[in-house]
Protein backbone atom coordinates (compact mmCIF):
# COMPACT_ATOMS: atom_id res chain seq x y z
CA UNK A 1 0.00 0.00 0.00
CA UNK A 2 1.02 3.30 -0.88
CA UNK A 3 0.22 7.03 0.84
CA UNK A 4 0.24 9.36 -1.90
CA UNK A 5 0.96 12.86 -1.61
CA UNK A 6 0.06 15.72 -3.36
CA UNK A 7 1.13 19.12 -3.33
CA UNK A 8 -0.79 22.27 -4.95
CA UNK A 9 1.19 22.54 -8.02
CA UNK A 10 0.10 25.85 -9.05
CA UNK A 11 3.00 26.88 -6.18
CA UNK A 12 5.42 25.68 -8.33
CA UNK A 13 5.57 27.85 -11.41
CA UNK A 14 9.19 29.08 -11.98
CA UNK A 15 11.05 26.06 -12.22
CA UNK A 16 12.05 25.54 -8.91
CA UNK A 17 10.07 22.28 -8.64
CA UNK A 18 13.04 19.84 -7.66
CA UNK A 19 13.86 21.96 -5.41
CA UNK A 20 10.57 22.44 -3.63
CA UNK A 21 10.16 18.71 -4.08
CA UNK A 22 13.56 17.44 -1.99
CA UNK A 23 12.74 19.44 0.45
CA UNK A 24 8.77 18.30 0.98
CA UNK A 25 10.61 15.24 0.84
CA UNK A 26 12.53 15.76 3.91
CA UNK A 27 10.10 17.63 6.12
CA UNK A 28 7.93 14.91 5.32
CA UNK A 29 10.60 12.85 6.97
CA UNK A 30 11.41 14.59 9.72
CA UNK A 31 7.78 15.08 10.96
CA UNK A 32 7.17 11.48 10.28
CA UNK A 33 10.07 9.72 11.46
CA UNK A 34 10.77 8.10 8.49
CA UNK A 35 14.12 7.34 6.50
CA UNK A 36 13.95 9.53 3.61
CA UNK A 37 13.96 6.29 1.31
CA UNK A 38 10.95 5.27 2.01
CA UNK A 39 9.16 8.43 0.48
CA UNK A 40 9.58 8.24 -2.80
CA UNK A 41 9.17 11.23 -5.60
CA UNK A 42 6.90 10.19 -8.40
CA UNK A 43 5.74 12.65 -10.88
CA UNK A 44 3.73 15.41 -9.39
CA UNK A 45 3.47 13.79 -6.02
CA UNK A 46 5.13 11.63 -3.03
CA UNK A 47 4.53 8.22 -2.29
CA UNK A 48 4.93 6.38 1.05
CA UNK A 49 5.25 2.54 1.05
CA UNK A 50 2.98 1.23 3.81
CA UNK A 51 4.78 -1.79 5.38
CA UNK A 52 2.39 -4.87 5.28
CA UNK A 53 1.06 -4.84 8.74
CA UNK A 54 2.02 -1.12 9.36
CA UNK A 55 -0.57 1.61 10.86
CA UNK A 56 -0.94 4.48 8.55
CA UNK A 57 -2.34 6.59 10.72
CA UNK A 58 0.42 7.69 12.29
CA UNK A 59 1.87 9.04 8.64
CA UNK A 60 -1.26 10.54 8.12
CA UNK A 61 -1.51 12.62 10.99
CA UNK A 62 2.24 13.85 9.94
CA UNK A 63 1.28 14.56 6.58
CA UNK A 64 -1.45 16.72 7.62
CA UNK A 65 1.46 18.86 9.64
CA UNK A 66 3.81 19.20 6.76
CA UNK A 67 3.57 22.49 5.58
CA UNK A 68 3.38 22.28 1.27
CA UNK A 69 1.07 19.05 1.38
CA UNK A 70 -1.95 19.55 -0.63
CA UNK A 71 -3.49 16.41 0.35
CA UNK A 72 -2.90 12.42 0.48
CA UNK A 73 -4.46 9.23 0.42
CA UNK A 74 -4.37 5.87 1.06
CA UNK A 75 -4.19 3.38 -1.65
CA UNK A 76 -2.29 1.70 -4.69
CA UNK A 77 -1.31 2.77 -7.92
CA UNK A 78 -0.72 0.70 -11.34
CA UNK A 79 0.77 1.97 -14.44
CA UNK A 80 -0.79 2.03 -17.75
CA UNK A 81 -0.98 -0.78 -20.19
CA UNK A 82 -0.64 1.32 -23.28
CA UNK A 83 -1.93 -1.76 -26.07
CA UNK A 84 -4.33 -3.17 -23.21
CA UNK A 85 -8.23 -2.25 -23.95
CA UNK A 86 -10.46 -1.02 -21.48
CA UNK A 87 -11.57 -4.12 -20.07
CA UNK A 88 -8.10 -5.46 -19.30
CA UNK A 89 -7.50 -2.12 -17.61
CA UNK A 90 -10.64 -2.67 -15.31
CA UNK A 91 -9.71 -6.06 -14.58
CA UNK A 92 -6.22 -5.22 -13.42
CA UNK A 93 -7.70 -2.43 -11.15
CA UNK A 94 -10.56 -4.44 -9.78
CA UNK A 95 -8.89 -6.55 -7.48
CA UNK A 96 -6.79 -3.76 -5.84
CA UNK A 97 -9.85 -1.71 -5.07
CA UNK A 98 -11.44 -5.44 -3.81
CA UNK A 99 -8.01 -5.53 -1.31
CA UNK A 100 -8.84 -2.01 -0.15
CA UNK A 101 -12.03 -2.44 0.77
CA UNK A 102 -11.51 -5.88 2.67
CA UNK A 103 -8.90 -3.74 4.66
CA UNK A 104 -11.70 -1.45 5.32
CA UNK A 105 -13.86 -3.65 6.47
CA UNK A 106 -11.08 -5.47 8.84
CA UNK A 107 -11.41 -1.93 10.11
CA UNK A 108 -14.79 -1.89 11.16
CA UNK A 109 -16.52 -0.06 8.25
CA UNK A 110 -19.69 -0.94 7.40
CA UNK A 111 -21.06 0.69 4.14
CA UNK A 112 -19.24 1.96 0.86
CA UNK A 113 -19.52 3.63 -2.06
CA UNK A 114 -16.84 3.59 -5.25
CA UNK A 115 -16.22 6.99 -6.93
CA UNK A 116 -14.39 6.75 -10.32
CA UNK A 117 -12.57 9.86 -11.99
CA UNK A 118 -11.95 8.98 -15.89
CA UNK A 119 -9.49 11.60 -16.44
CA UNK A 120 -8.51 9.56 -19.50
CA UNK A 121 -11.47 10.44 -21.67
CA UNK A 122 -9.95 7.96 -24.48
CA UNK A 123 -11.14 4.98 -21.85
CA UNK A 124 -13.37 2.86 -23.45
CA UNK A 125 -15.67 2.48 -20.39
CA UNK A 126 -17.59 5.20 -18.77
CA UNK A 127 -16.87 6.37 -15.03
CA UNK A 128 -20.63 5.23 -13.64
CA UNK A 129 -20.02 2.33 -15.13
CA UNK A 130 -16.57 1.61 -13.54
CA UNK A 131 -18.04 2.03 -10.32
CA UNK A 132 -21.00 0.33 -11.03
CA UNK A 133 -19.35 -2.68 -12.13
CA UNK A 134 -16.41 -2.74 -9.11
CA UNK A 135 -18.75 -1.52 -6.28
CA UNK A 136 -21.00 -4.63 -7.49
CA UNK A 137 -17.58 -7.03 -7.20
CA UNK A 138 -16.39 -5.90 -4.21
CA UNK A 139 -20.38 -6.39 -2.76
CA UNK A 140 -19.70 -9.54 -3.56
CA UNK A 141 -15.80 -10.20 -2.52
CA UNK A 142 -17.06 -8.43 1.24
CA UNK A 143 -20.19 -9.14 2.21
CA UNK A 144 -19.57 -7.16 5.32
CA UNK A 145 -19.32 -4.26 3.24
CA UNK A 146 -22.80 -2.67 1.86
CA UNK A 147 -23.21 -0.01 -1.03
CA UNK A 148 -24.45 3.49 0.76
CA UNK A 149 -23.81 6.23 -2.08
CA UNK A 150 -25.41 8.54 0.32
CA UNK A 151 -23.35 8.23 3.66
CA UNK A 152 -20.78 5.70 3.24
CA UNK A 153 -18.68 4.94 6.07
CA UNK A 154 -15.59 4.40 3.28
CA UNK A 155 -15.47 5.62 -0.22
CA UNK A 156 -13.16 3.84 -2.37
CA UNK A 157 -11.95 6.44 -5.51
CA UNK A 158 -10.86 5.21 -8.99
CA UNK A 159 -8.50 7.34 -11.21
CA UNK A 160 -8.47 5.86 -14.73
CA UNK A 161 -5.31 8.64 -15.82
CA UNK A 162 -3.39 8.55 -19.27
CA UNK A 163 -0.35 7.30 -17.07
CA UNK A 164 -1.70 5.16 -14.52
CA UNK A 165 -4.56 3.64 -12.75
CA UNK A 166 -5.48 4.38 -9.21
CA UNK A 167 -7.42 3.10 -6.46
CA UNK A 168 -6.97 4.30 -2.94
CA UNK A 169 -9.28 4.91 0.34
CA UNK A 170 -10.22 8.54 1.23
CA UNK A 171 -7.48 10.51 2.45
CA UNK A 172 -6.78 13.84 4.61
CA UNK A 173 -6.03 16.86 3.68
CA UNK A 174 -2.34 18.62 4.64
CA UNK A 175 -2.25 22.13 5.15
CA UNK A 176 -1.08 23.63 1.62
CA UNK A 177 1.40 26.48 1.86
CA UNK A 178 5.06 26.29 1.05
CA UNK A 179 7.32 23.10 2.41
CA UNK A 180 8.75 25.27 5.75
CA UNK A 181 12.41 26.47 5.29
CA UNK A 182 12.11 27.42 1.88
CA UNK A 183 11.91 30.90 2.50
CA UNK A 184 14.50 31.25 5.16
CA UNK A 185 13.93 31.58 9.09
CA UNK A 186 11.96 34.50 10.67
CA UNK A 187 11.87 35.56 14.06
CA UNK A 188 8.55 35.72 15.59
CA UNK A 189 8.16 37.68 18.81
CA UNK A 190 6.07 35.38 21.14
CA UNK A 191 3.95 36.48 23.65
CA UNK A 192 1.87 34.41 25.85
CA UNK A 193 -1.23 35.28 24.16
CA UNK A 194 -3.71 34.10 21.26
CA UNK A 195 -2.64 35.80 18.50
CA UNK A 196 1.16 35.50 18.31
CA UNK A 197 1.40 31.51 17.73
CA UNK A 198 -1.18 32.38 15.22
CA UNK A 199 0.67 34.62 13.44
CA UNK A 200 4.26 32.16 13.67
CA UNK A 201 1.51 28.95 12.49
CA UNK A 202 1.25 31.49 9.08
CA UNK A 203 4.65 32.26 8.86
CA UNK A 204 5.58 28.62 8.37
CA UNK A 205 2.52 28.20 6.32
CA UNK A 206 4.72 30.55 3.90
CA UNK A 207 7.47 28.51 3.84
CA UNK A 208 9.43 30.54 6.41
CA UNK A 209 10.40 28.25 9.63
CA UNK A 210 10.37 29.91 12.89
CA UNK A 211 12.05 30.61 15.41
CA UNK A 212 10.70 33.02 18.95
CA UNK A 213 11.66 35.76 21.13
CA UNK A 214 10.12 36.61 24.16
CA UNK A 215 10.61 39.48 26.70
CA UNK A 216 10.30 38.17 29.97
CA UNK A 217 10.06 41.03 32.98
CA UNK A 218 10.13 38.73 35.65
CA UNK A 219 9.46 39.55 38.67
CA UNK A 220 6.20 41.98 36.98
CA UNK A 221 5.50 38.39 34.79
CA UNK A 222 6.28 35.50 36.69
CA UNK A 223 8.00 32.31 35.60
CA UNK A 224 4.58 30.93 34.88
CA UNK A 225 4.50 32.88 31.96
CA UNK A 226 7.61 31.74 30.79
CA UNK A 227 6.68 27.89 30.78
CA UNK A 228 3.42 29.07 29.51
CA UNK A 229 5.72 30.70 26.68
CA UNK A 230 7.34 27.36 25.99
CA UNK A 231 4.49 25.51 26.01
CA UNK A 232 3.26 27.35 22.89
CA UNK A 233 6.63 27.14 21.41
CA UNK A 234 6.40 23.58 21.86
CA UNK A 235 3.00 23.31 19.92
CA UNK A 236 4.27 25.44 17.23
CA UNK A 237 7.19 22.89 16.50
CA UNK A 238 4.88 20.26 16.03
CA UNK A 239 4.34 22.02 12.42
CA UNK A 240 8.27 22.39 11.62
CA UNK A 241 10.57 19.82 10.66
CA UNK A 242 13.57 21.45 12.08
CA UNK A 243 14.52 22.52 15.87
CA UNK A 244 12.56 25.52 17.15
CA UNK A 245 14.12 28.00 19.39
CA UNK A 246 12.83 30.29 21.68
CA UNK A 247 15.34 33.17 22.52
CA UNK A 248 14.01 35.00 26.08
CA UNK A 249 15.78 38.21 26.94
CA UNK A 250 14.58 40.60 30.06
CA UNK A 251 12.97 43.66 30.14
CA UNK A 252 12.76 44.18 33.70
CA UNK A 253 15.10 47.35 33.98
CA UNK A 254 13.76 48.80 30.82
CA UNK A 255 10.44 49.17 32.33
CA UNK A 256 11.55 50.24 35.26
CA UNK A 257 13.14 52.98 33.29
CA UNK A 258 10.38 53.68 31.38
CA UNK A 259 7.96 54.06 33.89
CA UNK A 260 10.07 56.45 35.38
CA UNK A 261 9.83 58.94 32.61
CA UNK A 262 7.07 61.44 32.88
CA UNK A 263 5.31 60.64 29.10
CA UNK A 264 3.64 58.38 31.19
CA UNK A 265 1.35 58.18 27.66
CA UNK A 266 3.75 56.32 25.55
CA UNK A 267 4.97 53.79 27.64
CA UNK A 268 3.69 51.07 25.86
CA UNK A 269 4.96 52.38 22.52
CA UNK A 270 8.32 52.99 23.89
CA UNK A 271 9.10 49.42 25.31
CA UNK A 272 7.68 48.37 21.95
CA UNK A 273 10.32 50.36 20.82
CA UNK A 274 12.77 48.62 23.24
CA UNK A 275 11.84 45.32 21.61
CA UNK A 276 11.94 45.94 18.27
CA UNK A 277 15.30 46.88 18.62
CA UNK A 278 16.29 43.96 20.64
CA UNK A 279 14.78 41.64 18.53
CA UNK A 280 16.56 43.12 15.22
CA UNK A 281 20.11 42.30 17.29
CA UNK A 282 18.77 38.73 17.59
CA UNK A 283 17.71 38.55 14.08
CA UNK A 284 20.86 39.91 12.91
CA UNK A 285 23.17 37.50 15.53
CA UNK A 286 20.93 34.49 14.00
CA UNK A 287 20.46 35.35 10.50
CA UNK A 288 16.45 35.86 10.40
CA UNK A 289 15.09 37.25 7.00
CA UNK A 290 11.97 38.69 8.79
CA UNK A 291 9.98 39.96 12.08
CA UNK A 292 6.98 38.35 12.32
CA UNK A 293 4.26 39.88 15.13
CA UNK A 294 0.85 39.13 16.39
CA UNK A 295 0.05 42.30 16.10
CA UNK A 296 -3.46 43.55 13.76
CA UNK A 297 -4.75 47.04 13.13
CA UNK A 298 -6.78 49.03 15.86
CA UNK A 299 -7.71 45.94 18.04
CA UNK A 300 -5.82 47.76 21.12
CA UNK A 301 -4.15 51.38 21.61
CA UNK A 302 -0.26 50.16 20.65
CA UNK A 303 -1.98 48.97 17.20
CA UNK A 304 -3.00 52.16 15.38
CA UNK A 305 -1.12 52.94 12.50
CA UNK A 306 0.35 55.98 14.41
CA UNK A 307 1.55 54.16 16.52
CA UNK A 308 3.05 50.84 14.65
CA UNK A 309 4.76 53.61 12.65
CA UNK A 310 6.17 54.85 15.64
CA UNK A 311 7.73 51.25 16.60
CA UNK A 312 8.46 49.99 13.20
CA UNK A 313 10.88 53.26 12.58
CA UNK A 314 13.36 51.61 15.02
CA UNK A 315 14.01 48.68 12.79
CA UNK A 316 14.22 50.72 9.17
CA UNK A 317 16.59 47.71 7.74
CA UNK A 318 14.17 45.30 8.75
CA UNK A 319 10.93 43.11 7.10
CA UNK A 320 8.38 43.51 9.25
CA UNK A 321 5.49 40.85 8.79
CA UNK A 322 2.09 41.19 10.22
CA UNK A 323 0.09 38.08 9.27
CA UNK A 324 -3.46 38.77 11.39
CA UNK A 325 -3.70 42.35 9.59
CA UNK A 326 -6.86 41.25 8.03
CA UNK A 327 -8.38 38.46 10.42
CA UNK A 328 -11.04 39.52 13.16
CA UNK A 329 -10.46 38.14 16.25
CA UNK A 330 -12.79 35.16 16.40
CA UNK A 331 -11.08 34.10 13.01
CA UNK A 332 -7.52 33.66 15.20
CA UNK A 333 -9.20 32.04 17.75
CA UNK A 334 -10.66 29.31 15.29
CA UNK A 335 -7.22 28.85 14.06
CA UNK A 336 -5.72 28.66 17.42
CA UNK A 337 -7.90 25.90 18.17
CA UNK A 338 -7.13 24.39 15.10
CA UNK A 339 -3.51 24.58 15.39
CA UNK A 340 -3.42 23.29 19.61
CA UNK A 341 -2.68 26.56 20.74
CA UNK A 342 -5.52 28.37 21.84
CA UNK A 343 -5.84 25.74 25.34
CA UNK A 344 -2.54 27.36 26.38
CA UNK A 345 -3.10 31.02 25.16
CA UNK A 346 -6.32 31.44 27.25
CA UNK A 347 -4.22 30.11 30.96
CA UNK A 348 -5.06 33.06 33.16
CA UNK A 349 -1.83 34.62 33.31
CA UNK A 350 -1.07 38.38 32.87
CA UNK A 351 1.48 39.83 30.24
CA UNK A 352 3.70 42.71 31.62
CA UNK A 353 1.98 44.99 29.42
CA UNK A 354 -1.17 44.45 31.38
CA UNK A 355 0.57 45.47 34.36
CA UNK A 356 2.74 48.37 33.23
CA UNK A 357 0.06 49.90 30.59
CA UNK A 358 -0.54 53.70 31.36
CA UNK A 359 -4.05 54.37 32.22
CA UNK A 360 -4.48 56.99 29.28
CA UNK A 361 -1.80 55.22 26.37
CA UNK A 362 -1.31 57.54 23.67
CA UNK A 363 -3.44 56.20 20.14
CA UNK A 364 -1.59 58.60 18.39
CA UNK A 365 2.35 58.68 19.16
CA UNK A 366 4.34 60.42 16.89
CA UNK A 367 8.32 59.85 16.27
CA UNK A 368 9.45 62.89 17.73
CA UNK A 369 7.97 62.94 20.86
CA UNK A 370 9.08 58.86 21.45
CA UNK A 371 12.85 60.62 20.49
CA UNK A 372 12.15 63.33 23.20
CA UNK A 373 10.96 61.02 26.04
CA UNK A 374 14.36 58.47 25.08
CA UNK A 375 17.06 61.27 24.74
CA UNK A 376 18.87 61.21 28.11
CA UNK A 377 17.51 57.69 29.26
CA UNK A 378 20.41 54.57 29.15
CA UNK A 379 18.42 52.73 26.84
CA UNK A 380 21.33 51.93 24.74
CA UNK A 381 22.99 50.25 28.13
CA UNK A 382 19.85 48.60 29.15
CA UNK A 383 19.22 46.74 25.84
CA UNK A 384 22.89 45.89 25.38
CA UNK A 385 22.11 44.25 28.73
CA UNK A 386 19.62 42.25 27.66
CA UNK A 387 20.91 41.47 24.52
CA UNK A 388 24.10 40.25 26.85
CA UNK A 389 21.51 38.28 29.28
CA UNK A 390 20.09 36.12 26.46
CA UNK A 391 19.01 32.73 27.28
CA UNK A 392 17.64 30.27 24.91
CA UNK A 393 15.76 27.11 24.98
CA UNK A 394 14.82 24.48 21.79
CA UNK A 395 12.32 22.19 20.80
CA UNK A 396 11.78 19.73 18.38
CA UNK A 397 8.47 18.56 16.29
CA UNK A 398 6.84 18.68 20.02
CA UNK A 399 9.29 16.89 22.32
CA UNK A 400 10.79 17.91 25.02
CA UNK A 401 11.98 22.00 25.62
CA UNK A 402 15.60 22.07 26.79
CA UNK A 403 18.35 24.87 27.51
CA UNK A 404 20.17 25.07 24.17
P1 LIG B 1 -0.96 38.37 21.68
O1 LIG B 1 -2.30 37.72 21.79
O2 LIG B 1 -0.08 37.67 20.68
O3 LIG B 1 -0.30 38.57 23.00
P2 LIG B 1 -2.11 40.95 21.72
O4 LIG B 1 -3.34 41.12 20.94
O5 LIG B 1 -2.22 40.74 23.18
O6 LIG B 1 -1.23 39.81 21.06
P3 LIG B 1 -0.10 42.98 22.20
O7 LIG B 1 0.07 42.52 23.60
O8 LIG B 1 -0.25 44.41 21.92
O9 LIG B 1 -1.28 42.28 21.42
O10 LIG B 1 1.14 42.48 21.39
C1 LIG B 1 1.19 42.56 19.99
C2 LIG B 1 2.30 41.65 19.52
O11 LIG B 1 3.57 42.06 20.04
C3 LIG B 1 2.13 40.22 19.97
O12 LIG B 1 1.27 39.48 19.12
C4 LIG B 1 3.55 39.72 19.92
O13 LIG B 1 3.93 39.42 18.58
C5 LIG B 1 4.35 40.95 20.38
N1 LIG B 1 4.56 40.92 21.85
C6 LIG B 1 3.84 41.53 22.80
N2 LIG B 1 4.35 41.30 24.03
C7 LIG B 1 5.43 40.52 23.85
C8 LIG B 1 6.40 39.92 24.72
N3 LIG B 1 6.37 40.07 26.04
N4 LIG B 1 7.38 39.18 24.17
C9 LIG B 1 7.44 39.00 22.83
N5 LIG B 1 6.56 39.53 21.97
C10 LIG B 1 5.57 40.28 22.46
MG1 LIG C 1 -0.34 40.24 24.34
Amino acid sequence: MLIHVRYDEIALKGGKRGYYERLLRKNLAALSGLPQERIERAPGRLAITVAEGEDPAPLLDAVTRTFGVAHAQVGHELPRTPDAGAEAELARLEPVAVDLAREAALGGKRTFKVETNRADKAFAIGSLQVSSRVGGSIARAVPELKVDVHHPEVVITLEVRPERLVAATEGVTGPGGYPVGVAGTALNLLSGGIDSPVAAWYALKRGLHVDHCYFHAFPYTGDRVLEKVLTLGRALSRWAPATMHVNVLSTTKIQDELARQPKEDLRVVLLRRSMYRLARQVLRARGHVALVTGESLGQVASQTPENLLCVEAVVPDVLVLRPLLGFDKREIVAVARRIGTYETSILPYQDCCSLFAPRRPATHATVERCLEAEAGLPLAELEAEAFEGLETWRTARGGPTERA
